[in-house]
């Protein structure tokens, strides 16, 4: 439907509006008023104003406002879900289980864990230094922007803003244009539970005022997206020495050994490639299959997935694509891939597809595929899955590894051990054995890529640290008036290299040290 896409791409055009467009209809839903870029530095230091009061208050106190947040949405979850599936086209049970569920369920971690996790940590002091204190202390960074994506806009918003809040900071976030209805509704939400003015501020609007916040100095970045935003995000916070969260692309791997459950693994491999129409960072993309049972696989996924429903009722099971662009990119890499050999089991060809209905992507299983083919290399964010046969353990990893990315993967096999120790052979950020995806949804699991994946941890203890600085504190009473290793160095130095060859070797000799030890303070005290 060439209108739609024109809407769709017309979102970001006008200069002070956004346009929200359901994707499955092509309807206008809203339009939003954009944020002025020239307000970027006044924003920050409505931030930084509102961070001072902020981190003051006690952890129960900001977490009594995170309570709230919850009690509030799942009073409003019918509304959310409704908001979430016209902006992105995903169905609303997608939308409620893939991308609410996991806001109100980081909430309650954070309400249960954050005051432990966050508080002075008392830590070992080593013996050279008797009588002293070593703690950790956590401190808020200060103002967090935080730009977010389109596929799962209310979590991979919401739970990094609620990550920098229990630290103490001030949040900028900077939803996707592609979602600005979502935007909007995370921005009412934080004013309805009562959060603090300037605590939380959502800046609606493009690439550029993306790019004038991430210029603007913030304290630290938290990204989600394309790994070629993460480049140009990553380059700008290096000129002024931001620290920054970057939480990238895959292109994940899912290993089927012959012995494992294969109705299980079926189910899974369709659901993982599918789910959210495949726009999903986790989404299964590769899919290796132990030789003897490649063509039963093959089978019984064409016949499974030929029966899934596609559209935006209650009862469908895949809904529209959200972003326009994307469609482009899966067209490209289906194009590539049919031109050098791969055929559809499932699905239709780019040239097939109803354009009344574009948005939609019938799911598509590929087979004779190759290495060679950007459908292996490059992320597809589509609902496309690509089917390769492997021989050997080995081959499986190997071929799993070659990839820019490492952002998730998942092994099946009814061998827990053998899956324990392909998974260790893994280049990966997060993994799953027999299942896909899930290790996300675990929120005290610290979630993240590698290779081009991204930088960083969130979620779990350290990601939650991760929005503070990290302080490391030693104290001493001040009652003694020197320390062994201050001045002077005078009848020091050998009684310093029998200490440490006694304590640090395989003799303790503790008797002959407590004497050394107490010989150089003598010297200390002169
Ligand atoms: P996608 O192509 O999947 O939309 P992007 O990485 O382009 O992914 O977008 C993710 C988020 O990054 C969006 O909120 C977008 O507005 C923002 N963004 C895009 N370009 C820039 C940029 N140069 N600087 C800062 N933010 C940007």
């Amino acid at each position: 439907m060439p209108e739609v896409k024109s809407k769709l791409s017309a979102k970001a055009a006008s200069a002070q509006k956004l346009q929200a467009v359901n994707p499955a209809t092509g309807r206008i839903i809203k339009e939003i008023d954009e944020f002025p870029i020239k307000q970027v530095s006044a924003a920050y230091q409505n931030a930084r104003a509102a961070e001072k009061e902020w981190s003051s208050l006690r952890m129960k106190e900001r977490l009594a406002y995170f309570r709230e947040l919850r009690y509030l949405m799942s009073r409003k979850l019918e509304q959310i879900v409704q908001i979430i599936s016209s902006d992105t086209g995903k169905t609303k049970t997608e939308a409620l289980t893939a991308d609410v569920m996991p806001v109100l369920d980081a909430l309650v971690y954070f309400e249960q864990n954050a005051e432990r996790i966050l508080s002075r940590q008392s830590t070992s002091t080593p013996l050279l230094f008797l009588g002293k204190k070593s703690y950790i202390e956590y401190m808020s960074r200060g103002a967090v922007l935080v730009i977010s994506p389109w596929n799962f806009p209310l979590q991979l918003a919401m739970i990094p803003m609620l990550s920098a809040l229990a630290g103490g900071n001030a949040v900028i976030l900077k939803p996707s244009e592609v979602t600005p209805l979502v935007g909007l509704l995370i921005e009412v939400l934080f004013k309805e539970a009562g959060f603090p003015e300037h605590t939380v501020q959502v800046a609606h609007g493009g690439k550029e005022l993306g790019a004038a916040l991430t210029k603007g100095k913030p304290d630290f970045i938290f990204f989600t997206g394309s790994v070629k935003t993460g480049k140009i995000i990553q380059a700008q916070a290096a000129r002024d020495l931001i620290p920054t969260i970057l939480e990238l692309g895959g292109k994940d791997p899912m290993i089927v050994f012959k012995d494992a459950n294969i109705e299980r693994a079926v189910n899974g491999a369709i659901w993982g490639a599918f789910t959210n129409s495949g726009q999903v960072c986790m989404s299964t993309e590769r899919l290796y299959v132990e030789r003897p049972i490649y063509n039963a696989f093959v089978a019984k996924m064409r016949e499974k997935v030929i029966q899934l429903k596609q559209g935006y009722g209650d009862n469908d099971d895949i809904g529209s694509m959200t972003s326009p662009l994307q469609l482009d990119i899966v067209k490209e890499q289906l194009e590539d891939a049919v031109c050098k050999g791969a055929k559809l089991i499932t699905g239709e060809l780019p040239d097939y597809w109803d354009s009344s209905n574009e948005m939609f992507i019938k799911p598509i299983i590929l087979v004779d595929v190759n290495e060679d083919m950007d459908i292996i290399k490059e992320e597809t964010f589509g609902p496309v899955i690509p089917i390769i046969p492997f021989d050997s353990e080995e081959e499986a990893i190997n071929m799993a590894n070659n990839s820019l990315y490492g952002l998730n993967a998942s092994v099946w096999t009814n061998d827990l051990e053998k899956a324990e120790k392909v998974v260790s052979k893994l280049v990966t950020g997060n993994a799953a054995i027999n299942d896909v995806m899930v290790s996300v949804v675990n929120h005290g699991l610290p979630f993240g890529g590698v290779k081009q994946s991204g930088i960083g941890r969130y979620h779990g203890e350290g990601g939650l640290r991760a929005f503070c600085h990290e302080k490391a504190v030693m104290a001493d009473t001040g009652k003694k008036n020197y320390e062994i290793q201050w001045y002077p160095y005078k009848g020091k130095h050998q009684l310093f290299l029998k200490l440490f060859q006694n304590i640090f070797g395989p003799d303790k000799k503790w008797g002959e040290s407590a004497k050394l030890y107490l010989d150089i303070v003598k010297y200390s005290k002169k």
